[in-house]
Formats: C-alpha cells, structure tokens, sequence
C-alpha cells in the first residue's frame, strides 16, 4: 500500500466505542473523519438507560463493568473528568430453593488449593502447557481436577454470567487469565462503573468531532475500493466517500454488507461464523429497596440467573435490581412476556425477601439475540475460532477493522476501544507525517 499525501478523509463506520474512539484519535491528529450511524443514537453496545417514573436513577442494559487492567477506559474517563465508582456486591445463592447468604456458603477445599497453586504456576507457563489449557474447555478442566460436582455446577453459574454462554464454550486459558486478573477470586469482584452512567464515555467522544461529523440513520450497505478511495453506499442510497475506511461493526452487520473487491474467503468465513453470547438483561424499579444491602446480588440455578443490585451508590428510595440472564436461560427469558419475566425475578426474590410484587413500579428488558446488527452481547471465541481472529482483524485494502470482537481484551468496551485506537494507528502510519 503506498503512502498517501495529507489531507485525507476517512469514513468510519459505527458510532459504539471503536468507531468513536478510531475517529476521536484520527481527529486529534488532524484528519477529518465522517462516521455512518445505522441507527439514532450513540454507544452501540454501551446503553445506559432510567425509568421515566425514577429519571434520576440509571442502569445499564448493555456494557456494565470496567475491570482494574482496562487501562483505554480509564485514561479516557481521566482525560474527559468522568468518575469511576466501584461496583461490588455481596453474593447471595439460591440453588435447588435453598438460600445461602453471603457468609454461609464456600466451595468445597481443594477448589481453593488448586486455585492457589494454578494462581502462582499460570503465568510462569509457557509452550506446550499453555497450549493445553486453550485447548481444553473450563468445564472439563474442572472435571479432570477432580472437582467436586456441586462445585462444577456453582462455578458454572458464577463463570457463565462472565463468558455470557456455558463454560462448556470457553477455554481453561481464558478462564484462569480472568481469574489472575481477579487475584483469584471466583466473583471477578474489583470492578468499577462511570458515575452517571456508561453512556458519559461514547458522548465524551462524539463531543470532540463536532455535531456534523456523525450522521446517524445511516446504514452501510455496500462497500467499493477503487482508484485509491473507499466508497460507501447506505440503505438509503446515500454515497460517501472516504480516503480510508474504519469498520467498527460487529459480524453480523458485517456479514450484511456487499463488498467489492470480495472480502478473503477466510475473512467472510470468520464473519459469518463467529458467535455471539446471547444475554438477557431485565431491570425492575422497585419502589423500596427491601434488600437493605446496597451490594446485594444472588446467584440463581433458576431462569432469572443473576440478580443484582444496580442502583448501588445512586441515592433514593426506589432501586433497580437488574436480572442478568445468559446462554439458554437467556434465550428462553427473552423469548417471555413482560409479566412473565417479572414473575421469574419475582419468584427468585421471593425465596429470601417473600413476596415482593407490591413494591414493582417498572420493567424494562432486552434480549440481545434480538439486536438485527449483533445478533447477541458480545463475540464468543472457542479455541478453534481464536486462529479467525487473526483475519477478522486483517485490513483490506484501505478499509481497517475495528471492534470489540477484533481485540485483546475482546468482549468488554477496554477491547472496542482498544481496537479503535490501533486502527487509527495503522492510518496514521500510512498518512505522510
Ligand atoms: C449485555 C451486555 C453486557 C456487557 N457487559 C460488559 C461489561 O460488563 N464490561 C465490559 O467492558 N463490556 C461489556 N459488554 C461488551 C461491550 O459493551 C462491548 O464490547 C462494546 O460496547 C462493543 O463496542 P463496539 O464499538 O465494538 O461495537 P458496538 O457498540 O456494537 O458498535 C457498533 C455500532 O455500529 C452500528 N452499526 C451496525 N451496523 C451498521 C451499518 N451497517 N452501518 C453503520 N452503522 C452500523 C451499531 O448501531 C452500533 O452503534 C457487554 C455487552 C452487552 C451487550
């Protein structure tokens, strides 16, 4: 690819936190940049909502936590003046109709034995062992530890809130480099929110570009190279046209669009295979917070899942508790009416707290397998899948591939952001200084 002269002008499609991020660094150095929306709003994936009944109090139905190494969130949110506040929670269970508090339940010793040893010998591991550990999934490797069964089942609830799927679906590699970046602990507890709410973060960004460069309802539908530029069509039969192109869309969009030249058959491969996790997030304003505890959650063996407490530090009365529900138990809550999901969290809730209905003010719920551009939460890479990562990432010509599902820290907003900022990179380099 030969380096172009400045000025250029590169398009950039998506305005979640890749996209933004890709076109905020572009725009620090100097170049223009237009970003296509598809829909009317920013953040993609990060969707920090509040009832209309409570306005003051906010929840997130999709990007929630930020963990302590997620250093691309917390730069940005130093750099904008956005607050970080922790959100950590008491982790209550209801398995087989039993409640347990906090303090009442533990996992059987050797779990912890083999924790502390697996936690000092991981990442001194190189070659052949750590190849074996991403090749074996979570839930074998517990079960050829010799893992008590109950445990296997306890931890497969805890773990498949994290990976959004079975951890059937995920390797020990992965799994044990959560659990290091956790200090080994199985709540993956030291995580943080922006005060306000997740949203603050992608509004920052759209801020820095000025109020004409995105334009939103503007869906990309067809995609040409020719002649050194990048020409984009949108469903609305609008032409754009760009000196670069960054693609900051999750698969399943891209596997929607027309690409001329044709895409490396690998590459459309990997789109159109990739999965992603399917979760349900069903949030309930009560009017009371009868749970008292401010950092209450329970884990649940019933439909309902995970329930916490998303209101935590938000000051007021009511409080949301937020259901957060994924893999099969995500599919068949989301399939459900609002007055049966509010049973199932109701239900759930009735063990510890009795009935609770008196106190419902509001529900709101969404099912990311009903998202048209996702189809899911977030990419789900088995071992096999991991090798097409490599070409998900590959540019095109001059079209650059970002997004969650493109880097490192793949499936949280540290990963979109990350993958946005190194295809800034990969322009910048081949713009003249
Ligand atoms: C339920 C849920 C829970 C999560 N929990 C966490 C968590 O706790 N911590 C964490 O760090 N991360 C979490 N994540 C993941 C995180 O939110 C994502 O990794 C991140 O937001 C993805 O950003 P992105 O820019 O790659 O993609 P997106 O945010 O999906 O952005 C893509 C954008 O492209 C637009 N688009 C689609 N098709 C087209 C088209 N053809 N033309 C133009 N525009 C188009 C979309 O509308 C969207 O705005 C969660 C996600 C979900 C859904």
């Amino acid at each position: 690819m030969k380096k172009q002269p400045r000025p250029a002008h590169v398009l950039v499609l998506g305005a979640g936190l890749a996209g933004l991020n890709a076109a905020y660094a572009l725009k620090k150095r100097g170049v223009e940049v237009t970003v296509l929306e598809a829909t009317n709003r920013i953040g993609g994936r990060v969707d920090t909502r509040r009832f209309a009944d409570e306005p003051a109090l906010t929840y997130e139905m999709g990007g929630e936590w930020i963990g302590k190494t997620h250093k691309h969130v917390r730069a940005l949110c130093r750099q904008f003046g956005l607050r970080l506040i922790p959100h950590n929670l008491n982790t209550h269970l209801l398995i087989r109709g039993i409640h347990k508090k906090p303090q009442h339940w533990r996992l059987h010793q050797n779990w912890y034995g083999m924790m502390d040893l697996m936690m000092k010998r991981f990442p001194h591991l190189r070659g052949r062992r750590l190849t074996e550990l991403k090749n074996i999934d979570w839930w074998h490797f517990l079960m050829q530890h010799g893992m008590n069964q109950d445990d296997i089942e306890l931890l497969e609830l805890f773990h498949s809130t994290d990976i959004g799927e079975s951890t059937r679906f995920t390797s020990a590699y992965n799994m044990l480099s959560e659990y290091e970046e956790n200090g080994g602990d199985i709540a993956f507890a030291v995580r943080d929110r922006i005060e306000g709410g997740n949203a603050l973060l992608p509004e920052a960004l759209a801020a820095t570009l000025g109020p004409r460069s995105i334009h939103f309802n503007s869906e990309a539908a067809y995609i040409a190279q020719h002649d050194g530029q990048v020409f984009v069509k949108t469903t609305d039969e609008k032409m754009y046209n760009g000196t670069y192109l960054v693609s900051a869309l999750p698969t399943e969009a891209l596997s929607n669009i027309l690409w001329h030249p044709a895409l490396h058959p690998r590459q459309k491969h990997a789109m159109d295979t990739l999965s992603y996790a399917r979760i349900t997030k069903t949030a309930v304003l009560f009017k009371k917070r009868f749970w008292h505890d401010d950092r209450f959650e329970i884990l649940t063996d019933t439909i309902a899942h995970h329930i916490y407490h998303a209101t935590q530090g938000q000051p007021g009365t009511s409080g949301i508790l937020v259901s957060y529900a994924t893999g099969d138990r995500a599919a068949t809550i989301g399939s459900m009416s609002y007055q049966q999901k509010l049973a199932a969290v109701c239900d759930a809730l009735a063990v510890p707290f009795g009935d609770v209905r008196a106190y419902v003010q509001a529900v709101d719920s969404y099912y990311w397998g009903d998202n048209p551009y996702t189809r899911g939460a977030y990419a789900v890479f088995d071992s096999e899948d991991l090798a097409s990562q490599t070409f998900l990432r590959k540019p095109n010509h001059h079209v650059f591939m970002a997004g969650e599902h493109t880097a490192q820290f793949q499936g949280y907003m540290e990963g979109a952001l990350e993958s946005g900022e190194r295809a800034a990179r990969q322009i910048l380099y081949y713009l003249k200084k």
